[in-house]
Protein backbone atom coordinates (compact mmCIF):
# COMPACT_ATOMS: atom_id res chain seq x y z
CA UNK A 1 0.00 0.00 0.00
CA UNK A 2 2.92 2.52 1.14
CA UNK A 3 4.98 2.05 -2.20
CA UNK A 4 1.90 2.46 -4.23
CA UNK A 5 1.05 5.94 -2.51
CA UNK A 6 4.51 6.93 -3.18
CA UNK A 7 3.83 7.47 -6.72
CA UNK A 8 1.24 10.11 -6.43
CA UNK A 9 1.25 13.14 -4.15
CA UNK A 10 -0.88 12.37 -1.08
CA UNK A 11 -4.01 14.42 -0.74
CA UNK A 12 -5.54 14.74 2.60
CA UNK A 13 -7.44 18.08 2.08
CA UNK A 14 -10.46 18.83 -0.16
CA UNK A 15 -10.20 20.24 -2.91
CA UNK A 16 -12.35 23.85 -1.53
CA UNK A 17 -9.72 23.90 1.01
CA UNK A 18 -7.87 26.50 1.61
CA UNK A 19 -4.16 27.05 3.03
CA UNK A 20 -2.17 29.92 4.23
CA UNK A 21 1.07 28.66 5.75
CA UNK A 22 4.36 29.96 7.19
CA UNK A 23 5.24 33.23 7.77
CA UNK A 24 2.47 34.19 5.84
CA UNK A 25 0.17 32.84 7.78
CA UNK A 26 1.43 34.55 10.76
CA UNK A 27 1.42 37.76 8.87
CA UNK A 28 -1.99 37.43 7.73
CA UNK A 29 -3.34 37.35 11.52
CA UNK A 30 -1.10 39.87 12.71
CA UNK A 31 -2.70 42.25 9.89
CA UNK A 32 -6.09 41.23 10.78
CA UNK A 33 -5.34 41.69 14.49
CA UNK A 34 -3.98 45.35 13.87
CA UNK A 35 -6.84 46.13 11.67
CA UNK A 36 -9.09 45.52 14.52
CA UNK A 37 -7.43 47.17 16.77
CA UNK A 38 -7.02 50.57 14.84
CA UNK A 39 -10.62 49.91 13.88
CA UNK A 40 -11.74 50.87 17.83
CA UNK A 41 -8.48 53.48 18.74
CA UNK A 42 -9.90 56.61 17.77
CA UNK A 43 -12.63 55.80 20.49
CA UNK A 44 -10.55 55.75 23.83
CA UNK A 45 -10.60 57.93 26.49
CA UNK A 46 -12.29 60.78 27.19
CA UNK A 47 -11.66 62.61 23.85
CA UNK A 48 -12.42 59.76 22.01
CA UNK A 49 -14.83 59.99 18.98
CA UNK A 50 -17.99 58.12 18.07
CA UNK A 51 -18.71 55.55 15.55
CA UNK A 52 -21.59 55.74 13.58
CA UNK A 53 -22.48 51.77 12.21
CA UNK A 54 -25.15 51.05 9.56
CA UNK A 55 -26.03 47.39 8.85
CA UNK A 56 -27.41 45.93 5.47
CA UNK A 57 -30.78 47.00 6.50
CA UNK A 58 -30.31 50.74 7.38
CA UNK A 59 -30.02 50.34 10.74
CA UNK A 60 -27.57 53.11 13.06
CA UNK A 61 -26.36 52.96 16.04
CA UNK A 62 -23.82 55.74 16.88
CA UNK A 63 -21.23 54.48 19.73
CA UNK A 64 -17.80 54.62 21.61
CA UNK A 65 -18.26 51.45 23.40
CA UNK A 66 -15.51 49.07 21.91
CA UNK A 67 -17.59 45.64 22.43
CA UNK A 68 -20.51 46.80 20.66
CA UNK A 69 -18.26 48.33 17.95
CA UNK A 70 -16.54 45.32 17.10
CA UNK A 71 -19.83 42.63 17.26
CA UNK A 72 -22.09 45.43 15.10
CA UNK A 73 -19.42 45.48 12.59
CA UNK A 74 -19.83 41.90 12.08
CA UNK A 75 -16.42 41.05 11.42
CA UNK A 76 -15.64 37.64 10.02
CA UNK A 77 -12.28 37.26 9.71
CA UNK A 78 -11.00 34.48 11.35
CA UNK A 79 -7.93 35.65 13.10
CA UNK A 80 -9.98 39.34 13.50
CA UNK A 81 -12.60 37.60 15.65
CA UNK A 82 -10.11 36.35 17.93
CA UNK A 83 -9.45 39.80 18.71
CA UNK A 84 -13.03 40.98 19.22
CA UNK A 85 -13.28 37.70 21.52
CA UNK A 86 -11.03 39.55 23.75
CA UNK A 87 -13.54 42.44 23.62
CA UNK A 88 -16.10 40.05 24.53
CA UNK A 89 -14.79 38.23 27.68
CA UNK A 90 -13.63 41.73 28.78
CA UNK A 91 -17.47 42.85 28.75
CA UNK A 92 -18.69 39.83 30.44
CA UNK A 93 -15.68 39.81 33.18
CA UNK A 94 -15.72 43.29 34.03
CA UNK A 95 -18.00 45.35 31.80
CA UNK A 96 -15.66 48.26 30.90
CA UNK A 97 -12.18 48.31 29.37
CA UNK A 98 -13.23 46.69 26.12
CA UNK A 99 -11.51 49.43 23.64
CA UNK A 100 -8.23 49.42 25.91
CA UNK A 101 -8.16 45.24 25.95
CA UNK A 102 -8.20 45.36 21.89
CA UNK A 103 -5.91 48.36 21.51
CA UNK A 104 -2.98 46.29 23.92
CA UNK A 105 -3.86 42.88 21.85
CA UNK A 106 -3.09 44.87 18.81
CA UNK A 107 -0.44 46.21 19.42
CA UNK A 108 1.57 43.51 21.07
CA UNK A 109 0.83 41.88 17.94
CA UNK A 110 2.29 45.17 16.00
CA UNK A 111 5.70 44.68 18.32
CA UNK A 112 6.02 41.29 18.03
CA UNK A 113 5.90 41.89 14.01
CA UNK A 114 8.77 43.40 14.21
CA UNK A 115 10.89 40.78 16.29
CA UNK A 116 9.43 38.09 14.20
CA UNK A 117 11.25 40.50 11.34
CA UNK A 118 14.36 40.26 12.93
CA UNK A 119 14.07 36.07 13.49
CA UNK A 120 12.74 35.83 16.90
CA UNK A 121 10.90 32.99 17.23
CA UNK A 122 7.43 33.28 17.78
CA UNK A 123 7.76 30.39 20.61
CA UNK A 124 10.13 32.68 21.99
CA UNK A 125 7.78 36.12 21.48
CA UNK A 126 4.87 34.11 23.34
CA UNK A 127 7.26 33.11 26.29
CA UNK A 128 8.11 36.26 26.85
CA UNK A 129 4.96 38.13 26.35
CA UNK A 130 3.60 35.80 29.04
CA UNK A 131 6.39 36.04 31.53
CA UNK A 132 5.67 40.09 30.74
CA UNK A 133 1.81 39.86 31.49
CA UNK A 134 2.66 37.90 34.69
CA UNK A 135 4.92 40.03 35.97
CA UNK A 136 2.67 43.02 35.23
CA UNK A 137 0.15 41.40 37.19
CA UNK A 138 1.93 41.50 40.34
CA UNK A 139 3.42 44.74 39.89
CA UNK A 140 -0.19 46.01 39.33
CA UNK A 141 -1.49 43.55 42.62
CA UNK A 142 1.36 45.74 44.03
CA UNK A 143 0.62 49.38 43.13
CA UNK A 144 -4.02 49.36 43.70
CA UNK A 145 -4.86 50.86 46.18
CA UNK A 146 -7.69 49.10 48.79
CA UNK A 147 -11.20 50.85 49.00
CA UNK A 148 -14.09 49.76 50.75
CA UNK A 149 -17.35 49.05 49.74
CA UNK A 150 -18.70 51.88 52.12
CA UNK A 151 -16.52 54.60 50.59
CA UNK A 152 -19.29 56.42 48.30
CA UNK A 153 -17.18 59.15 47.31
CA UNK A 154 -14.68 56.45 45.27
CA UNK A 155 -17.43 54.51 43.54
CA UNK A 156 -19.26 57.65 42.49
CA UNK A 157 -15.67 58.34 40.91
CA UNK A 158 -15.00 55.29 39.14
CA UNK A 159 -19.03 55.21 38.46
CA UNK A 160 -18.11 58.50 36.22
CA UNK A 161 -14.46 57.10 34.87
CA UNK A 162 -16.33 54.51 33.05
CA UNK A 163 -18.78 56.92 31.59
CA UNK A 164 -15.90 59.79 30.48
CA UNK A 165 -16.16 60.34 26.94
CA UNK A 166 -19.28 58.52 26.21
CA UNK A 167 -23.23 60.00 26.18
CA UNK A 168 -23.94 59.91 29.93
CA UNK A 169 -21.09 62.08 30.72
CA UNK A 170 -22.94 65.66 30.68
CA UNK A 171 -25.26 63.74 33.54
CA UNK A 172 -22.09 61.98 34.80
CA UNK A 173 -22.64 63.54 38.45
CA UNK A 174 -26.31 62.39 38.74
CA UNK A 175 -25.66 59.20 36.74
CA UNK A 176 -22.36 57.56 38.79
CA UNK A 177 -24.78 58.60 42.07
CA UNK A 178 -27.75 56.12 40.87
CA UNK A 179 -25.43 53.54 39.62
CA UNK A 180 -24.01 53.24 42.88
CA UNK A 181 -27.25 53.01 44.70
CA UNK A 182 -28.61 50.94 42.08
CA UNK A 183 -25.20 48.25 42.59
CA UNK A 184 -25.98 48.58 46.40
CA UNK A 185 -29.54 47.67 46.39
CA UNK A 186 -29.25 44.73 44.26
CA UNK A 187 -26.63 43.37 46.37
CA UNK A 188 -27.36 40.27 48.62
CA UNK A 189 -25.47 37.41 50.25
CA UNK A 190 -24.67 35.69 46.76
CA UNK A 191 -22.94 38.85 45.22
CA UNK A 192 -24.48 41.35 42.77
CA UNK A 193 -25.79 40.43 40.01
CA UNK A 194 -26.08 43.94 37.91
CA UNK A 195 -29.32 42.00 35.99
CA UNK A 196 -31.44 42.94 38.52
CA UNK A 197 -30.66 46.89 38.07
CA UNK A 198 -33.24 46.99 35.14
CA UNK A 199 -32.65 50.08 32.66
CA UNK A 200 -35.92 51.70 31.00
CA UNK A 201 -35.26 54.05 28.55
CA UNK A 202 -37.69 56.73 28.36
CA UNK A 203 -37.81 58.69 24.80
CA UNK A 204 -38.63 61.85 26.10
CA UNK A 205 -37.00 64.92 28.68
CA UNK A 206 -33.40 65.62 28.89
CA UNK A 207 -30.63 62.94 31.24
CA UNK A 208 -30.52 64.63 34.32
CA UNK A 209 -34.55 63.94 34.51
CA UNK A 210 -33.46 60.26 35.27
CA UNK A 211 -34.16 58.58 37.88
CA UNK A 212 -33.99 55.33 40.28
CA UNK A 213 -36.88 53.38 40.80
CA UNK A 214 -36.50 51.52 44.32
CA UNK A 215 -38.17 48.26 42.45
CA UNK A 216 -39.47 47.28 39.04
CA UNK A 217 -41.39 49.21 36.17
CA UNK A 218 -43.52 46.85 33.74
CA UNK A 219 -44.40 47.91 30.67
CA UNK A 220 -48.09 47.10 30.61
CA UNK A 221 -51.29 48.69 31.58
CA UNK A 222 -53.72 47.56 34.23
CA UNK A 223 -55.88 44.91 32.18
CA UNK A 224 -59.53 46.66 32.38
CA UNK A 225 -59.90 50.19 33.43
CA UNK A 226 -62.24 49.40 35.69
CA UNK A 227 -59.64 48.56 37.95
CA UNK A 228 -58.09 51.02 40.25
CA UNK A 229 -55.38 52.95 38.96
CA UNK A 230 -53.01 52.30 41.98
CA UNK A 231 -53.31 50.70 45.51
CA UNK A 232 -51.46 51.35 48.56
CA UNK A 233 -49.79 49.34 51.10
CA UNK A 234 -49.97 46.75 48.15
CA UNK A 235 -49.92 42.96 48.80
CA UNK A 236 -48.44 41.54 44.93
CA UNK A 237 -49.41 38.21 43.77
CA UNK A 238 -47.51 36.39 40.77
CA UNK A 239 -49.57 34.24 38.99
CA UNK A 240 -47.53 31.74 36.93
CA UNK A 241 -50.43 30.63 34.88
CA UNK A 242 -53.52 32.27 33.30
CA UNK A 243 -56.84 33.38 35.05
CA UNK A 244 -58.52 31.44 32.30
CA UNK A 245 -60.94 28.32 32.52
CA UNK A 246 -58.59 25.73 31.68
CA UNK A 247 -58.94 24.01 28.42
CA UNK A 248 -60.25 20.53 28.23
CA UNK A 249 -57.74 18.40 27.74
CA UNK A 250 -59.81 16.14 24.53
CA UNK A 251 -61.05 18.32 21.80
CA UNK A 252 -64.21 17.85 22.74
CA UNK A 253 -67.01 19.95 21.02
CA UNK A 254 -70.23 20.77 23.75
CA UNK A 255 -73.05 20.73 21.68
CA UNK A 256 -75.89 22.62 23.08
CA UNK A 257 -79.29 21.93 22.34
CA UNK A 258 -81.14 24.06 24.44
CA UNK A 259 -80.69 27.50 26.23
CA UNK A 260 -80.64 25.76 30.01
CA UNK A 261 -77.84 23.68 28.69
CA UNK A 262 -76.16 26.88 27.63
CA UNK A 263 -76.79 28.78 30.95
CA UNK A 264 -75.46 25.65 33.18
CA UNK A 265 -72.30 25.38 30.76
CA UNK A 266 -71.50 29.39 31.12
CA UNK A 267 -72.70 29.35 35.01
CA UNK A 268 -69.84 26.35 35.11
CA UNK A 269 -67.21 28.42 33.17
CA UNK A 270 -68.08 31.59 35.35
CA UNK A 271 -68.01 29.82 39.11
CA UNK A 272 -64.44 28.60 37.71
CA UNK A 273 -63.33 32.53 37.46
CA UNK A 274 -64.86 33.14 40.53
CA UNK A 275 -63.26 31.06 42.65
CA UNK A 276 -59.90 31.91 41.07
CA UNK A 277 -60.40 35.47 41.70
CA UNK A 278 -62.12 34.28 45.22
CA UNK A 279 -58.09 32.59 46.14
CA UNK A 280 -56.72 35.91 46.09
CA UNK A 281 -59.64 37.95 47.42
CA UNK A 282 -59.70 35.76 50.67
CA UNK A 283 -55.43 36.30 50.77
CA UNK A 284 -55.76 39.79 50.30
CA UNK A 285 -53.96 40.25 47.17
CA UNK A 286 -54.32 43.77 45.90
CA UNK A 287 -51.95 43.83 42.71
CA UNK A 288 -51.97 40.70 40.55
CA UNK A 289 -49.50 40.06 38.23
CA UNK A 290 -50.28 37.15 35.69
CA UNK A 291 -48.14 35.44 33.39
CA UNK A 292 -50.88 34.70 30.74
CA UNK A 293 -54.49 35.64 29.75
CA UNK A 294 -56.83 37.23 31.86
CA UNK A 295 -60.71 36.35 31.04
CA UNK A 296 -62.91 39.32 30.72
CA UNK A 297 -65.28 37.72 32.89
CA UNK A 298 -62.46 37.16 35.48
CA UNK A 299 -61.33 41.08 34.73
CA UNK A 300 -64.70 41.93 35.93
CA UNK A 301 -64.77 40.19 39.17
CA UNK A 302 -61.17 41.64 40.13
CA UNK A 303 -62.21 45.19 38.46
CA UNK A 304 -65.22 45.00 41.66
CA UNK A 305 -62.65 43.36 44.56
CA UNK A 306 -60.96 46.37 43.45
CA UNK A 307 -58.09 44.71 42.66
CA UNK A 308 -55.36 45.63 40.05
CA UNK A 309 -54.54 43.10 37.58
CA UNK A 310 -51.94 42.77 34.50
CA UNK A 311 -51.86 40.02 32.48
CA UNK A 312 -48.77 38.62 30.02
CA UNK A 313 -46.20 39.64 32.60
CA UNK A 314 -43.00 39.19 31.04
CA UNK A 315 -41.08 36.15 32.46
CA UNK A 316 -38.00 38.43 33.53
CA UNK A 317 -39.95 41.06 35.29
CA UNK A 318 -42.11 38.85 37.07
CA UNK A 319 -38.85 37.65 38.14
CA UNK A 320 -38.11 41.35 39.41
CA UNK A 321 -41.26 41.74 41.10
CA UNK A 322 -40.41 38.42 43.20
CA UNK A 323 -37.13 39.91 44.10
CA UNK A 324 -38.54 43.25 44.88
CA UNK A 325 -41.49 42.63 46.63
CA UNK A 326 -40.50 39.20 47.99
CA UNK A 327 -43.77 37.68 46.53
CA UNK A 328 -43.65 34.00 45.08
CA UNK A 329 -45.45 32.95 41.67
CA UNK A 330 -47.40 30.36 42.24
CA UNK A 331 -48.83 28.36 39.36
CA UNK A 332 -52.36 27.21 40.54
CA UNK A 333 -53.89 30.47 41.83
CA UNK A 334 -56.70 28.86 43.76
CA UNK A 335 -53.30 27.28 45.96
CA UNK A 336 -52.05 30.88 46.79
CA UNK A 337 -51.71 31.17 50.49
CA UNK A 338 -50.82 34.59 52.75
CA UNK A 339 -47.14 33.34 52.53
CA UNK A 340 -46.88 33.67 48.39
CA UNK A 341 -47.83 37.87 48.75
CA UNK A 342 -44.99 39.92 48.12
CA UNK A 343 -45.18 43.92 49.37
CA UNK A 344 -44.81 47.68 47.75
CA UNK A 345 -45.50 50.48 49.27
CA UNK A 346 -46.98 51.48 45.91
CA UNK A 347 -48.17 49.97 42.48
CA UNK A 348 -49.54 52.52 40.23
CA UNK A 349 -49.90 52.84 36.84
CA UNK A 350 -48.17 55.94 35.51
CA UNK A 351 -47.67 58.12 32.55
CA UNK A 352 -44.20 58.44 31.85
CA UNK A 353 -43.10 60.66 28.47
CA UNK A 354 -46.63 59.74 27.27
CA UNK A 355 -46.80 56.22 27.98
CA UNK A 356 -48.70 54.47 30.55
CA UNK A 357 -46.59 51.75 32.33
CA UNK A 358 -46.93 49.64 35.67
CA UNK A 359 -44.46 51.04 38.75
CA UNK A 360 -43.67 48.30 41.91
CA UNK A 361 -42.03 50.83 44.31
CA UNK A 362 -41.86 52.10 47.84
CA UNK A 363 -39.91 48.34 48.52
CA UNK A 364 -38.08 48.06 52.03
CA UNK A 365 -34.75 46.86 50.68
CA UNK A 366 -35.87 46.19 47.45
CA UNK A 367 -33.34 44.08 45.74
CA UNK A 368 -34.57 45.16 41.96
CA UNK A 369 -34.49 48.31 41.09
CA UNK A 370 -35.29 50.37 37.82
CA UNK A 371 -32.66 53.03 36.06
CA UNK A 372 -34.85 55.12 34.41
CA UNK A 373 -33.16 56.56 31.47
CA UNK A 374 -34.15 59.73 30.11
CA UNK A 375 -32.72 61.63 26.94
CA UNK A 376 -34.04 63.02 23.42
CA UNK A 377 -34.05 60.59 21.36
CA UNK A 378 -33.50 56.78 20.78
CA UNK A 379 -29.97 56.75 19.65
CA UNK A 380 -28.78 59.04 22.94
CA UNK A 381 -30.41 56.96 25.29
CA UNK A 382 -28.85 53.44 23.67
CA UNK A 383 -25.71 55.36 23.89
CA UNK A 384 -26.25 56.21 27.57
CA UNK A 385 -27.32 53.23 28.17
CA UNK A 386 -24.34 51.37 27.34
CA UNK A 387 -22.52 53.82 28.96
CA UNK A 388 -24.31 53.18 32.25
CA UNK A 389 -24.06 48.94 31.99
CA UNK A 390 -20.01 49.96 31.91
CA UNK A 391 -20.75 52.06 34.77
CA UNK A 392 -22.95 49.00 36.63
CA UNK A 393 -19.97 46.75 35.79
CA UNK A 394 -16.77 48.66 37.40
CA UNK A 395 -19.02 49.59 40.88
CA UNK A 396 -19.81 45.69 41.22
CA UNK A 397 -16.50 44.64 40.43
CA UNK A 398 -14.85 47.13 42.55
CA UNK A 399 -17.10 46.24 45.59
CA UNK A 400 -17.05 42.49 44.87
CA UNK A 401 -13.10 43.01 44.63
CA UNK A 402 -12.04 45.85 46.55
CA UNK A 403 -9.04 47.08 44.72
CA UNK A 404 -8.95 50.02 42.32
CA UNK A 405 -5.98 51.56 40.04
CA UNK A 406 -5.82 55.03 39.00
CA UNK A 407 -6.36 55.67 35.26
CA UNK A 408 -5.49 58.45 32.45
CA UNK A 409 -2.68 55.94 31.78
CA UNK A 410 -0.95 55.83 34.62
CA UNK A 411 -0.96 52.41 35.15
CA UNK A 412 0.14 51.50 31.83
CA UNK A 413 3.19 54.00 32.55
CA UNK A 414 4.04 52.52 35.22
CA UNK A 415 3.86 48.85 33.98
CA UNK A 416 6.20 49.75 31.16
CA UNK A 417 8.64 50.89 32.98
CA UNK A 418 9.03 48.29 35.73
CA UNK A 419 8.63 46.08 33.01
CA UNK A 420 11.94 47.34 31.24
CA UNK A 421 13.86 46.86 34.46
CA UNK A 422 12.57 43.18 34.85
CA UNK A 423 13.81 42.50 31.15
CA UNK A 424 17.32 43.71 31.92
CA UNK A 425 17.46 41.44 34.79
CA UNK A 426 15.89 38.16 32.24
CA UNK A 427 17.99 38.58 29.77
CA UNK A 428 18.70 37.02 26.93
CA UNK A 429 16.08 36.94 23.83
CA UNK A 430 13.17 36.78 25.88
CA UNK A 431 14.23 40.24 27.26
CA UNK A 432 13.39 41.49 23.48
CA UNK A 433 9.92 40.69 24.41
CA UNK A 434 9.47 41.34 27.19
CA UNK A 435 10.78 45.18 25.94
CA UNK A 436 8.35 44.86 23.53
CA UNK A 437 5.57 44.30 25.83
CA UNK A 438 6.36 47.28 27.99
CA UNK A 439 6.06 49.21 24.65
CA UNK A 440 3.21 47.98 23.81
CA UNK A 441 1.73 48.89 26.73
CA UNK A 442 2.73 52.57 26.16
CA UNK A 443 0.23 52.54 22.87
CA UNK A 444 -2.64 53.49 26.00
CA UNK A 445 -1.36 56.74 27.48
CA UNK A 446 -0.12 57.81 23.38
CA UNK A 447 -3.86 56.82 22.52
CA UNK A 448 -5.29 58.76 24.95
CA UNK A 449 -2.18 62.45 23.68
CA UNK A 450 -3.83 61.45 19.96
CA UNK A 451 -7.50 61.52 20.47
CA UNK A 452 -7.03 64.74 23.02
CA UNK A 453 -5.23 66.58 20.14
CA UNK A 454 -2.10 66.33 21.53
CA UNK A 455 1.47 65.51 21.04
CA UNK A 456 1.67 62.29 21.69
CA UNK A 457 5.77 62.51 22.02
CA UNK A 458 5.53 65.42 24.25
CA UNK A 459 2.83 63.85 26.34
CA UNK A 460 4.65 60.01 26.64
CA UNK A 461 7.67 61.90 28.07
CA UNK A 462 6.24 63.78 30.73
CA UNK A 463 4.72 60.96 31.74
CA UNK A 464 7.75 58.82 32.35
CA UNK A 465 9.73 61.28 33.73
CA UNK A 466 6.99 62.08 36.10
CA UNK A 467 6.78 57.96 37.03
CA UNK A 468 11.04 57.67 36.92
CA UNK A 469 10.44 60.15 39.66
CA UNK A 470 8.13 58.04 41.93
CA UNK A 471 4.69 59.79 40.77
CA UNK A 472 2.97 55.91 40.46
CA UNK A 473 -0.97 57.95 39.65
CA UNK A 474 0.86 60.61 37.06
CA UNK A 475 -1.48 60.10 33.99
CA UNK A 476 -2.83 62.35 31.46
CA UNK A 477 -5.20 64.73 31.79
CA UNK A 478 -7.27 64.67 28.67
CA UNK A 479 -8.45 68.25 28.95
CA UNK A 480 -5.60 70.31 29.67
CA UNK A 481 -2.66 68.26 28.20
CA UNK A 482 -1.02 68.06 31.68
CA UNK A 483 0.27 65.11 33.74
CA UNK A 484 -1.44 65.02 36.86
CA UNK A 485 -1.90 62.83 39.92
CA UNK A 486 -4.91 61.21 38.77
CA UNK A 487 -5.70 59.98 42.18
CA UNK A 488 -6.40 63.82 42.63
CA UNK A 489 -8.62 63.92 39.82
CA UNK A 490 -10.84 61.14 41.17
CA UNK A 491 -9.98 58.99 38.13
CA UNK A 492 -10.04 55.45 39.49
CA UNK A 493 -10.97 51.58 37.46
CA UNK A 494 -10.90 48.85 39.42
CA UNK A 495 -7.53 46.46 39.43
CA UNK A 496 -9.69 44.21 37.39
CA UNK A 497 -9.71 46.39 34.35
CA UNK A 498 -6.59 46.06 34.24
CA UNK A 499 -5.79 42.84 34.93
CA UNK A 500 -8.06 41.02 32.59
CA UNK A 501 -7.35 43.76 29.40
CA UNK A 502 -3.86 42.23 29.87
CA UNK A 503 -4.55 38.43 30.26
CA UNK A 504 -6.91 38.29 27.72
CA UNK A 505 -4.75 40.39 25.29
CA UNK A 506 -1.90 38.74 25.68
CA UNK A 507 -3.60 35.16 25.67
CA UNK A 508 -4.74 36.11 22.13
CA UNK A 509 -2.05 37.66 20.97
CA UNK A 510 0.06 34.55 21.93
CA UNK A 511 -2.66 32.45 20.06
CA UNK A 512 -2.31 33.67 17.25
CA UNK A 513 1.44 34.62 17.26
CA UNK A 514 2.13 30.82 17.45
CA UNK A 515 -0.34 29.91 14.33
CA UNK A 516 2.18 28.98 11.40
CA UNK A 517 -0.77 27.63 9.44
CA UNK A 518 -4.16 28.29 8.16
CA UNK A 519 -6.36 25.50 6.80
CA UNK A 520 -9.66 26.60 5.72
CA UNK A 521 -12.50 24.50 4.92
CA UNK A 522 -14.16 26.50 1.69
CA UNK A 523 -13.13 29.87 1.14
CA UNK A 524 -11.10 31.65 3.37
CA UNK A 525 -12.57 35.22 4.15
CA UNK A 526 -9.16 37.24 4.16
CA UNK A 527 -9.46 36.82 0.64
CA UNK A 528 -8.97 33.90 -2.04
CA UNK A 529 -5.56 32.61 -2.13
CA UNK A 530 -3.92 29.48 -4.10
CA UNK A 531 -0.68 27.88 -1.89
CA UNK A 532 1.39 28.11 -4.66
CA UNK A 533 0.81 31.00 -6.39
CA UNK A 534 2.47 33.82 -4.38
CA UNK A 535 0.68 36.66 -6.42
CA UNK A 536 -2.92 36.80 -5.12
CA UNK A 537 -1.76 35.94 -1.40
CA UNK A 538 -3.89 37.90 0.91
CA UNK A 539 -1.67 37.65 3.55
CA UNK A 540 0.37 40.43 5.36
CA UNK A 541 -0.39 42.99 2.65
CA UNK A 542 -3.67 45.73 3.42
CA UNK A 543 -5.10 44.57 0.66
CA UNK A 544 -5.64 41.18 2.03
CA UNK A 545 -7.49 42.49 5.24
CA UNK A 546 -9.87 44.97 2.79
CA UNK A 547 -11.11 41.53 2.13
CA UNK A 548 -10.36 40.09 5.46
CA UNK A 549 -12.98 41.71 7.21
CA UNK A 550 -15.43 41.30 4.66
CA UNK A 551 -18.00 42.00 7.01
CA UNK A 552 -17.07 45.47 7.36
CA UNK A 553 -18.08 46.00 3.75
CA UNK A 554 -21.43 45.34 4.88
CA UNK A 555 -21.49 48.51 6.98
CA UNK A 556 -21.86 51.09 3.69
CA UNK A 557 -19.17 52.79 1.92
CA UNK A 558 -19.22 55.55 4.54
CA UNK A 559 -17.48 53.70 7.00
CA UNK A 560 -14.30 53.71 5.13
CA UNK A 561 -13.18 57.65 6.05
CA UNK A 562 -13.97 57.14 9.18
CA UNK A 563 -11.51 55.16 10.66
P1 LIG B 1 -12.47 51.29 27.38
O1 LIG B 1 -13.43 50.62 26.45
O2 LIG B 1 -11.14 50.65 27.34
O3 LIG B 1 -13.00 51.45 28.76
P2 LIG B 1 -12.73 54.14 27.19
O4 LIG B 1 -13.05 54.90 25.96
O5 LIG B 1 -13.75 54.05 28.24
O6 LIG B 1 -12.25 52.71 26.74
O7 LIG B 1 -11.41 54.79 27.78
C1 LIG B 1 -10.79 54.29 28.92
C2 LIG B 1 -9.50 55.04 29.17
O8 LIG B 1 -9.75 56.41 29.42
C3 LIG B 1 -8.82 54.50 30.43
O9 LIG B 1 -7.45 54.40 30.20
C4 LIG B 1 -9.12 55.57 31.46
O10 LIG B 1 -8.17 55.61 32.50
C5 LIG B 1 -9.12 56.80 30.62
N1 LIG B 1 -9.85 57.90 31.26
C6 LIG B 1 -11.13 57.90 31.68
N2 LIG B 1 -11.45 59.09 32.23
C7 LIG B 1 -10.36 59.87 32.14
C8 LIG B 1 -10.05 61.21 32.52
N3 LIG B 1 -10.94 61.99 33.09
N4 LIG B 1 -8.82 61.67 32.23
C9 LIG B 1 -7.91 60.89 31.63
N5 LIG B 1 -8.13 59.61 31.26
C10 LIG B 1 -9.33 59.11 31.51
MG1 LIG C 1 -14.51 52.59 29.47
Amino acid sequence: MAQQMGNQPLIVLSEESQRTSGKDAQSMNITAGKAVSEAVRTTLGPKGMDKMLVDSSGNVVVTNDGVTLLTEMEIDHPAANMIVEVAETQEDEVGDGTTTAVVVAGELLKRAEELLEQDIHATTLAQGYRQAAERAREELDGFATDVDADDTEILQQIAATAMTGKGAENAKELLSELVVSAVRSVADEDGIDTENVSVEKVVGGSIDESELIEGVIVDKERVSENMPYFAEDANVAIVDGALEVKETEIDAEVSVTDPEQLQQFMDQEEAQLREMVDALVDVGADAVFVDGGIDDMAQHFLAQEGILAVRRVKDSDAKRIARATGAKAVSNVEEITEDDLGFAGSVAQKDIAGDQRIFIEDVEDAKAVTLILRGGTEHVIDEVDRAIEDSLGVVRTTIQDGKVVAGGGSPEVELSLELRDYADSVGGREQLAIEAFADALEIIPRTLAENAGLDPIDSLVELRSAHDGGQVAAGLDAYTGETVDMGEEGVYEPLRVKTQALESATEAAVMLLRIDDVIAAGELKGGSSDDDDDEDMPAGGPGGMGGGMGGMGGMGGGMGGMM
